[in-house]
């Protein structure tokens, strides 16, 4: 599995850094945003190292499902009730900032611009 020292996430992942782990299995970890945009923030983060959707490849298409899938039962147990968004920021114009891959789920308030 690729691992980036350099990279936040994958500190995290490995322990190196802290995180308050919500939920974890063999392929990924979930825990909160530490700059929250709404009153519940997850990040949900592979454990291997790909920097954006466009490096994902064929053996990613479990986990990316499998992230997915797992999100409306995080979401509602975590508190956002009443519905949340489900983003992948990619890329300078996506709003990326750290490029290890991962899914924000946003929910318990409705703070955002109607897309
Ligand atoms: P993005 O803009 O999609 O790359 O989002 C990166 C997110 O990671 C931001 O919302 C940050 O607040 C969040 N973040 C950065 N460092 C940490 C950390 N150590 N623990 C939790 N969240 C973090
Ligand atoms: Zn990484």
């Amino acid at each position: 599995m690729t691992h980036d020292p350099n990279c936040i996430f994958c500190r995290i992942v490995k322990g190196e850094l802290p995180a308050k782990r919500i939920h974890e299995d063999d392929e990924f970890i979930v825990f909160p945003d530490i700059h929250p945009a709404a009153p519940v923030h997850l990040l949900m983060v592979p454990k291997e190292h790909f920097a954006t959707l466009a490096d994902a490849q064929a053996k990613h298409e479990e986990l990316l499902g499998r992230m997915l899938l797992l999100a409306p039962r995080l979401a509602r147990e975590q508190g956002a009730t009443n519905g949340y968004r489900v983003v992948i920021n990619n890329g300078p114009d996506g709003g990326q900032e750290v490029y290890h891959l991962h899914v924000h789920v946003l929910g318990g308030a409705r703070p955002w611009k109607r897309l």
